[in-house]
């Protein structure tokens, strides 16, 4: 069986090295020695000033509209992970769906100024894949009508643009540290902005809005991380060239062995570096792709239709609504398979397979 993704586990003895100093300490979250390294590493690693390490990927984008203060409409792209959008709508703001570049699959820049109203005060786009979205047509719009921006970088870890940290754009960037990503704490997340005044509001929402033992400075929620998962990031860390480098000759090994399939990548920013986080592939019809996924599935392969369908057309919560691009991509994309632990004979089984299955 070979499954869509596996979360990455190093030695356990390198953990248990972790939890012997817990267990000294006793001192198992709020803010703990083991967090605040893990913030200090990851800052370090990412070349930022600032970031905080939190519950989650989604609490990091609920903290993140509440430190803004956003009200109104938030702009935002229809094809992400669920939690994009339902941030929004849990913090009592109106997602304004806006369709996405065929290119690169990230919200369309030229198609955003239409949707702006006199209640919008906000852009929230995901780096789809871990491609970076075109941040500066993005912070031009946002300028010239005085919204926000906020970056979702679930998939987005350790992209760089032009030399520079990915997550350095918008006024807060996000970024998810779930077990399923790249580099992970099991769960976790990190809120990063390079605003002082906006991360002394985020520090305090993370911890309730205390503002020392008896005052508050701010309506908080919960969004410390304990040091158990701090230990897990920690442990990760050693790891995170080896698994960037695995995943990049993965990807590459696909790249070279599908050049008969008829599907291509998204068009990856050309002054991006890649991070290798997803293998998607968007398949010339639809058609294609079902059997393509469900040749490999006979053959205890799993695929995923990620993502599949749009956000637009699916939640219970909001009225459906279709885009053209969205909907026409959502329908034909496919992830391949993709982690550490994946061999290169067995990308190479898949690859044969696809084309085996193409051509029958
Ligand atoms: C995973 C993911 C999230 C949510 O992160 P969690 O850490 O699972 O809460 C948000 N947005 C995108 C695009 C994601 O892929």
């Amino acid at each position: 069986m070979i499954p869509v993704t596996k979360p990455f586990l190093p030695p356990i003895e390198e953990y248990q090295k972790y939890l012997i100093g817990i267990w000294q300490r006793q001192w198992l979250t709020n803010m703990g020695p083991l967090a605040s390294d893990l913030e200090i590493k990851l800052k370090e690693y990412l070349g930022l000033n600032h970031l905080l390490f939190v519950t989650n990927g989604t609490v990091a984008l609920q903290m993140a509209i509440k430190a803004l203060n956003l009200k109104g409409e938030i702009i935002t792209t229809p094809f992400s992970f669920v939690a994009t959008t339902s941030s929004i709508v849990w913090e009592g703001c109106r997602p304004v769906f806006v369709d996405i570049d065929k290119s690169s699959l990230n919200i369309d820049p030229s198609k955003i100024e239409e949707n702006i109203t006199d209640k919008t005060t906000a852009i929230l786009a995901t780096h789809v894949y871990g491609n970076p979205c075109d941040v500066i047509a993005i912070e031009k719009i946002a300028r010239k009508h005085n919204l926000k921006v906020i970056y979702d970088g679930a998939h987005a870890f350790g992209v760089k643009i032009n030399g520079k940290s990915i997550f350095e754009y918008g006024d807060i960037s996000t970024c998810s540290l779930h077990a399923t990503k790249l580099y992970h704490s099991g769960e976790g997340g990190l809120v990063v902005t390079n605003d002082k005044e906006i991360l002394k509001k985020l520090a305090f929402i993370r911890n309730f809005g205390f503002n020392g033992p008896e005052a508050f400075a701010e309506l908080g929620l919960n969004g410390k991380n304990s040091e158990f998962h701090a230990a897990i990031g920690l442990t990760n860390f050693s790891y995170i060239q080896k698994i960037h480098q695995k995943r990049k000759e993965l990807s590459e090994y696909y790249n070279e062995k599908l050049k008969g399939l008829k599907a291509r990548q998204p068009v990856w920013h050309k002054e991006g570096t890649l991070n290798y986080a997803y293998y998607p592939l968007v398949f010339d019809t639809e058609e294609l792709m079902l059997k393509c996924m469900e040749g490999l599935q006979r053959h205890e392969i799993f695929t995923r239709r990620y993502f599949y369908p749009s956000l637009a057309s699916t939640l219970p919560y909001l009225e459906k609504q279709n885009f053209q691009v969205t909907d026409d991509f959502a329908k034909r994309v496919l992830c391949l398979p993709l982690y550490v632990d994946l061999s290169l004979e067995e990308v190479d089984l898949i690859c044969r397979l696809l084309l085996r299955i193409q051509n029958n």
